[in-house]
């Protein structure tokens, strides 16, 4: 039987191409190798990717509608013409009448659903990767009764009502003759099975609730949203079905001295306008350590320092972003007469006692910093 598509996506059958692109982008971005190493996860992606490519394609996607598997057909060197990349003929009419939809009982073991949990983590886990411990509440097959969800020394006995067929039929007279109709059988729900007596640890469910500690490794480069999926650790399925998996979202801290953007780290620094004349060398505590940053004589204020490859190592691999620094240079008030003395002379020897000033249109600091908020994310 062919690969459901449609489920690898998670869209319906009739999911225009615009939904079909938003879910693939989005399972694309968590199940990326990068972001998940994890082989289950990677066979997860691959099979994601295929999907894609059979029901972007309307070419491809015609034939698979029609029960074909363009995939496998392209692998065979293609027939071409009608009938190429069909599977058999069976396969055809299940598509077209739907004879392959379900019949006869229906299984009590279903797949979990998949869970998510948030982790908080600081901007130096974020730079550099971490291994994190979270405590997950999630369902767990009840060992008790091993997720059957009968009563030890108990087991489910075959439904007497519809004899384990999971629907019961009625027959109708009706003006084109006898019409049978089934439905499911309502003392088993469609099951076939009916259990006597349930577990007592789970109530016939097949799974309880349990608190698990799980260790996480967070890539390098992860930011605010970005979701790591562990496969199989969401929550187990009715009837020990197997389990979802779980999400776990990142929210980062925001640091008190750099502010994020994108994989560059900003910050301010504040000095006096002698320092900032003069020269001098101010210690910041970056992510690496304490550095000693260089201000050159004649910084001014607005201009930025950038320290090449501070910043937070880029998910995809290669190397690091940038810490900039901002300088912004304070003006000193409120001088007593000896220093008021001093600028005065200052003033006199660089003869600027009666500066013209140089007039530009528009305000500097403001389109400045517009500019910086259009640059950054
Ligand atoms: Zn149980
Ligand atoms: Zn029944």
């Amino acid at each position: 039987m062919a690969t459901d598509y449609y489920a690898v996506l998670g869209v319906r059958r009739d999911a225009s191409q615009d939904e079909i692109k938003k879910a693939f982008r989005r399972l694309a971005r968590e199940l990326h190798p990068d972001v998940n190493p994890d082989p289950k996860t990677q066979e997860r992606f691959k099979e994601i990717n295929a999907a894609y490519e059979v029901l972007s394609d309307p070419q491809k996607k015609q034939v698979y509608d029609l029960g074909g598997d363009p995939l496998s057909s392209a692998a065979g060197g293609g027939q071409g013409g009608f009938g190429a990349g069909f599977g058999n003929f069976s396969d055809i009419m299940d598509a077209f009448f739907g004879t392959a939809s379900q019949r006869g009982p229906r299984s009590r073991t279903r797949r979990g659903q998949d869970a998510m949990i948030r982790l908080d983590i600081e901007l130096d886990e974020a730079a550099f990767g971490t291994t994190k411990e979270i405590q997950v509440d999630t369902a767990i097959v009840c060992t008790t009764c091993s997720g059957e969800g009968a009563a030890p020394g108990t087991s489910a006995q075959t439904c007497d009502m519809c004899r384990g067929r999971g629907e019961v039929s009625q027959v109708t007279r009706s003006f084109l003759g006898q019409v049978m109709t089934s439905r499911p059988c309502p003392q088993c729900q469609g099951f076939g099975t009916v259990v006597p007596t349930p577990c007592p640890e789970c109530a016939g469910d097949g799974r309880v609730r349990s608190r698990r500690t799980l260790t996480v490794k967070i890539p390098a480069g992860v930011d605010n949203g970005t979701r790591i999926q562990l496969a199989g650790e969401g929550e187990v399925g009715p009837g020990g079905g197997p389990a979802g998996d779980l999400y776990v979202e990142i929210h980062e801290a925001p640091h008190a001295a750099f502010q994020r953007r994108g994989d560059d780290l900003h910050c301010t620094v504040t000095i006096p306008m002698t320092a900032a004349s003069l020269g001098t060398k101010v210690p910041l505590e970056t992510l690496d350590g304490l550095e000693e940053i260089d201000i050159r004589p004649g910084t001014q204020s607005g201009q930025s320092i950038p320290l090449h490859g501070r910043g937070i190592t880029h998910l995809r691999g290669g190397g690091r972003g940038q810490l900039i620094i901002h300088v912004e240079v304070t003006t000193p008030g409120k001088l007593d007469p000896e220093q008021e003395e001093l600028m005065r002379r200052l003033a006199k020897l660089r003869g600027e006692e009666r500066p013209l000033g140089e007039f530009k249109p528009g305000q500097q600091g403001l389109f400045s910093r517009l500019k910086d908020a259009f640059n950054g994310r």
